[in-house]
């Protein structure tokens, strides 16, 4: 049973993923923390983001899937500071994309 919940929800928009791999993706992809895209990473034609290795009860608890966002980062706009994880949905997908454009080249392209 995973007890962990933060107080904002997970919009999927794979940020965090983008910046850090897990422990469970640097062991089993024999990755690097830092640096080096995820496999497990994939976004749909909307930009939502995906774990296709949370597909079992066991992973969801263990990747911390439905607890909410975790991250800590800090947000600066016109001279502002907020909480990375309380911005809504469309902003942090923006950040996802613009982020997995710097660091990986990769664009996602969102239909519709
Ligand atoms: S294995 Fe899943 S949770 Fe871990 S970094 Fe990759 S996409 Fe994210
Ligand atoms: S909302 Fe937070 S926890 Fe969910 S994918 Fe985005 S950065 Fe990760």
């Amino acid at each position: 049973m995973n007890d962990r919940q933060y107080k904002n929800k997970c919009t999927q928009c794979g940020f965090c993923c983008i910046m850090e791999n897990c422990p469970i993706a640097v062991k089993k992809f024999n990755i690097e923390q830092f640096g080096e895209k995820c496999p497990a990473l994939k976004f749909n034609d909307l930009g939502v983001a995906s774990c296709s290795l949370a597909h079992t009860t066991f992973h969801k608890v263990v990747l911390g899937i439905g607890v909410g966002c975790c991250i800590k980062a800090r947000v600066y706009m016109k001279g502002d500071k907020y909480d990375f994880s309380s911005q809504p949905a469309a902003l942090k997908h923006e950040y996802a994309k613009a982020a997995l454009k710097q660091k990986y080249g990769q664009i996602i392209v969102v239909k519709g």
